[in-house]
């Protein structure tokens, strides 16, 4: 039984993260800001399963609930740092306030959570960090360049951190999906989403669970020989 800390996981992508390992009798102890009746209904589904409440945003925040996580699982073993927003605009209209904000809920979060974490990871000379990133921050998107930046940032953290924690017996990977059914993507109208579907080769949008299959793996034994790499699940759309 494994002790997990995933943020954002009241919904979505976080949120199959959470059931994933939980189904697998694992403890979880999930980060969410908002949607308290989702994650009031994970805590009650399951009874391995904890919420912190807390804004991730906020550098102080997001260390304070990374800390508050991991005492109430008794350690950790695996942070997923998952908790993430996106935004659609033209650079012109992209406010020093957005630019900051998609910053520090995208990437300065996982900073803060896994700076907190390493420390219990160094104890038992193991652990595991996963970043979920995107496929907009391996190639980049119009209309998202402040997102498209904060997940190559994530992605290049990422790297940084495997190589300098991997001495010390911890592994740090990211897994970077593609199109995937959540809110996230509410905006998008039906004919969107099939003008995309279109250039998916495996020819349909991602569920939140393809997301959790790849971070669960990851965590696992069968991927100790896995560091420093960006695990993409999007369907072959972006290659
Ligand atoms: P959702 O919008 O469905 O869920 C976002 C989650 O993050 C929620 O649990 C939300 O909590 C939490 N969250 C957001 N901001 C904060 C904050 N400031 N403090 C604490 N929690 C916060 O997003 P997805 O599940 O789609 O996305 C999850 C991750 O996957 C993100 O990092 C996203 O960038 C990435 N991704 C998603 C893709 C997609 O197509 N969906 C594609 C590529 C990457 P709450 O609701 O409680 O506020």
């Amino acid at each position: 039984m494994k002790k997990i800390v995933v943020t954002g996981g009241s919904r979505g992508i976080g949120a199959a993260i959470v059931r994933r390992f939980a189904e697998n009798g694992d403890m979880v102890a999930f980060i969410y800001k908002n949607a308290v009746d989702m994650a009031k209904e994970l805590c009650c589904e399951y009874k391995n399963v904890y919420a912190v409440e807390a804004d991730v945003s906020t550098p102080g925040d997001a260390s304070a609930a990374a800390k508050k996580a991991v005492e109430i699982l008794g350690g950790c073993d695996v942070l997923v740092n998952n908790a993430g927003i996106a935004q659609s605009k033209l650079i012109v209209d992209i406010t020093d306030e957005d630019f900051k904000k998609m910053m520090d809920t995208n990437l300065t979060a996982a900073f803060c959570c896994s700076r907190e974490v390493i420390p219990e990871f160094l104890k038992t000379h193991s652990g595991v960090i996963i970043n979920i990133a995107s496929m907009w921050g391996e190639v980049g998107a119009s209309m998202e360049v402040h997102y498209s930046a904060s997940k190559a940032a994530l992605i290049g953290m990422t790297k940084a951190m495997a190589k300098e924690l991997g001495y010390s017996g911890i592994r740090v990977n990211c897994v970077s999906p593609g199109m995937i059914d959540t809110d996230m993507n509410s905006c998008y109208d039906e004919e969107i989403v099939k003008s995309i579907v279109d250039e998916i080769p495996l020819s349909r949008i991602g569920a939140p669970k393809d997301v959790a299959n790849a971070v669960f793996f990851l965590s696992s034994e069968d991927a100790s020989y896995i560091t420093g790499q960006v695990l993409s699940v999007n369907g072959g759309m972006v290659i």
